[in-house]
């Protein structure tokens, strides 16, 4: 028998396995090449990037200076592993990150994407308390929020609340603590939205009273809980877990793996609560969207509890591959120059702001429940019911289906549910932004014209 190689002399491959896509309904749609915020598709197409090629492009595509940087590695080397030895752009990128993260964040290990990221975090807590000064092996669980998102391998999706994505996988996961969704759109009963961040600080000192004795960590994404459709954390709730954790002697772990490098308008989101987390998980943004990378980074007290003599057998046990690749670092450093030669953080803001105003144009809508987030993260929920915030039946797809009448208009951006995600690159011009805000605008309008969707049966409180 041959086997099938997928090559069928035509542009569309019968062999890629798309992740989270339906390939059954899938319609192909291939970038040959990219430039500035647009796509270029093998169809002759050119669409704007609307959500940064899944929120990690910052300086949009091909840009001369991270291009070059990345060449530059490859004539030196593509790769060396960091078990044992080390290439040098990894080190210079590792002192780079302490110098910019929050607070003494002092030590920065390297994995490949985000996922990984956490799963070092997790593993770094775990071991941290087997193996301090004064060990607390007992202190083996998490508390993680509802509706969380943390990625997609079994640690990760094991810390993760969206049921839709991870419900499935119940019988292969580890249980954590379970947290409140701090969400302001969906206010519980009888709580005003000045009571909010009380309310859930609460919520989760209850469960740091009853469980710190086991609890190793908090694991959050601090202010936008991004996959869950752009949550908006109330303000002040993000130093309010900080300081419960020191209180209760609980780990805080922080992944700004969609927040960090600019998104939410400094460069980590815990800057805007002068919160320094005991670890930190970097990835999307960290290479400027180029090349696959993450790094996890830890406080002093956390990296100190991990050195002993070699026979003590007390080193950090986890390592990836390609940690640290060469030409993952070059382009983060080429980003992360980029990011403090351009100010580009402080015009991030001012990009917001035009985008809001543009969008404003559909706030009445009957269907437009909220429109949220921080900055350059941007959620619009489609509802089916204003007042009463019930949302469309899921079955009508309407979220899909203003994306699709949004790429038909030439901007791609993919739905999260029927919340439209809005993140494009950092440096959208305003052209650009006016027209991803109008072609935005435009396909809710024709999707769901005014009056015509009426009430749906379900509720989307949880997904
Ligand atoms: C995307 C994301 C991840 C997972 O990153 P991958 O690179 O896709 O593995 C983890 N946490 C958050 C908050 C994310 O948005």
């Amino acid at each position: 028998m041959t086997k099938n190689t997928g090559f069928t002399g035509q542009t569309r491959s019968q062999s890629h396995w798309h992740g989270f896509t339906q390939m059954a309904d899938y319609r192909e749609l291939a970038v040959e090449r990219a430039e500035g915020c647009w796509l270029e598709t093998t169809d002759g197409r050119r669409l704007f990037d609307g959500v940064s090629s899944l929120w990690c492009n910052i300086h949009g595509h091909s840009h001369p200076a991270i291009n070059d940087a990345i060449r530059e590695q490859l004539d030196k080397v593509a790769h060396v592993t960091t078990l044992g030895m080390s290439g040098a752009t990894a080190d210079h990128l590792a002192d780079r990150l302490v110098e910019i993260t929050p607070g003494d964040l002092s030590h920065v290990f390297f994995s490949s994407d985000g996922s990984s990221a956490v799963e070092a975090a997790l593993k770094m807590a775990f071991q941290y308390w087997q193996q301090r000064a004064e060990p607390r092996p007992e202190k083996t669980t998490y508390l993680a929020l509802s509706n969380a998102y943390h990625g997609d391998t079994t640690g990760a999706v094991s810390l993760g609340g969206i049921k839709y994505f991870h419900q499935l996988f119940a019988p292969i996961l580890f249980s954590p603590v379970r947290g409140p969704l701090p969400c302001t759109y969906r206010l519980p009963e009888g709580v005003s939205a000045a009571e909010a961040c009380d309310h859930y600080a609460g919520q989760i000192e209850i469960l740091l009273k009853e469980h710190h004795g086991t609890l190793a960590a908090v694991v959050m994404e601090p202010l936008v809980q991004g996959a869950a459709g752009m949550i908006t954390h109330p303000t002040g709730l993000l130093s309010k877990v900080r300081q419960l954790c020191d209180q209760y002697d609980v780990l805080l772990i922080c992944d700004e793996v969609a927040t960090g490098f600019g998104r939410t308008g400094k460069l980590f989101a815990c800057d805007h609560e002068s919160v320094t987390p005991d670890i930190m998980c970097m990835g999307k943004g960290l290479t400027g969207g180029y090349l696959p990378m993450a790094a996890t980074s830890a406080r002093p007290h956390i990296y100190e509890a991990f050195l002993a003599p070699t026979s003590q057998s007390k080193q950090f046990f986890h390592g990836h591959t390609f940690g640290g690749n060469p030409l993952a670092a070059a382009a983060a450093l080429a980003s992360i120059d980029l990011i403090s030669q351009s100010g580009l953080i402080e015009k991030v803001d001012g990009v917001a702001d035009r985008l809001r105003g543009r969008l404003d144009s559909i706030g009445d809508h009957p269907n437009v429940g909220s429109i949220r987030g921080r900055s350059l993260m941007v959620g619009i929920e489609l509802v089916a019911d204003r007042e009463s915030k019930l949302a469309f039946d899921p079955s009508g797809e309407v979220g899909r289906r203003v994306c699709e009448r949004a790429i038909e208009k030439g901007v791609w951006i993919r739905p999260l549910g029927d919340v439209i995600i809005l993140m494009p690159p950092l440096v959208s011009s305003d052209e650009e932004i006016d027209l991803l805000a109008n072609v935005v605008c435009d396909s809710i309008t024709e999707v769901i014209p005014e009056q015509k969707f009426v009430a749906a049966s379900t509720t989307k409180g949880e997904q």
